[in-house]
């Protein structure tokens, strides 16, 4: 793909607009090249900050999607930590959180997804904690290191595997949900066998030894019978 002189700016400095900028380099795009997100970290994967990297398990270098160098070595701006909070596209630019307009001539838009905050009475205080990015890994894992025991809110995917790595931990851990491991959407459209292959892994790997107890107590009656 040779567009000389053009530029292609990418809204996501997250696994998206890292995986695409890549592509493109090895498509042969070889115009100008800029990622533009809010996160201060290069793009980094998601899915090892409720698994092997909160459990300490795996190194922060782990986790970024490419080498530092990559970035420079082909060619690709990484505008970290900056915002775009407006889209002119009959003029084909984006404006900056830092005053500054992007003009480009092709763009794509991968913002992603985060977690719905909690609106309830209390949820600002101490101790509450989200998980999206590198840093709420970070602030987790900290927390987690300390011992205790851990409520998740939100029984999905994301939320059953932080409560199992928080068990492998040693930390007491109450998993709450409208209904066990129901993963939202996504557990819904499972095959019944296979949801209940995952519960029946779930508990069986995580769920052994002495804290047993404590962490089925936090289950719905509908798998109570696999307390025991
Ligand atoms: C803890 C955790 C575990 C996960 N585990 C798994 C797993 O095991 N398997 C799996 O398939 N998926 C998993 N996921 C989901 C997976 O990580 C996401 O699907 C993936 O990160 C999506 O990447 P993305 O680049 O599309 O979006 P995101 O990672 O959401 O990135 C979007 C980026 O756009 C930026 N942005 C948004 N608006 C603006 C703006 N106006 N200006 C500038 N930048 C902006 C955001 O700051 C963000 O950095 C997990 C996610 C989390 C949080």
């Amino acid at each position: 793909m040779t567009i000389d002189g053009q530029t292609f700016a990418i809204v996501d400095t997250s696994l998206a607009g890292a995986k695409a900028a890549h592509t493109l380099r090895e498509e042969g795009f070889d115009g100008r090249l800029v990622l533009v997100g809010t996160e201060p970290e290069r793009p980094y994967e998601q899915p090892p900050l409720s698994k092997e990297y909160l459990r300490g398990e795996a190194q922060r270098d782990a986790v970024f999607v490419h080498g530092a160098s990559f970035y420079a070595d082909n060619e690709i701006e990484l505008r970290l930590g900056e915002s775009v909070i407006d889209v002119d596209a009959d003029h084909r630019e984006l404006s900056l959180d830092t005053g500054e307009w992007l003009t480009f001539d092709r763009l794509l838009l991968a913002t992603g997804a985060e977690p719905r905050r909690l609106t309830v009475p209390g949820s600002e205080l101490e101790g509450i904690h989200y998980l999206r990015t590198l840093a709420d890994g970070d602030a987790l894992r900290e927390r987690l290191d300390g011992g205790g025991r851990l409520v998740v809110v939100g029984a999905g995917f994301i939320g059953a595997e932080v409560a199992a790595s928080a068990r492998q931990g040693g930390l007491e851990v109450a998993l709450i949900g409208p209904s066990f491991f129901a993963a939202g959407d996504v557990a819904s459209h499972l095959d019944p066998r296979l949801r209940r292959l995952r519960v029946k892994h779930w508990t069986t790997r995580y769920t052994r030894g002495p804290r047993r107890r404590a962490a089925c107590s936090a289950r719905p009656s509908a798998t109570s019978d696999r307390c025991g």
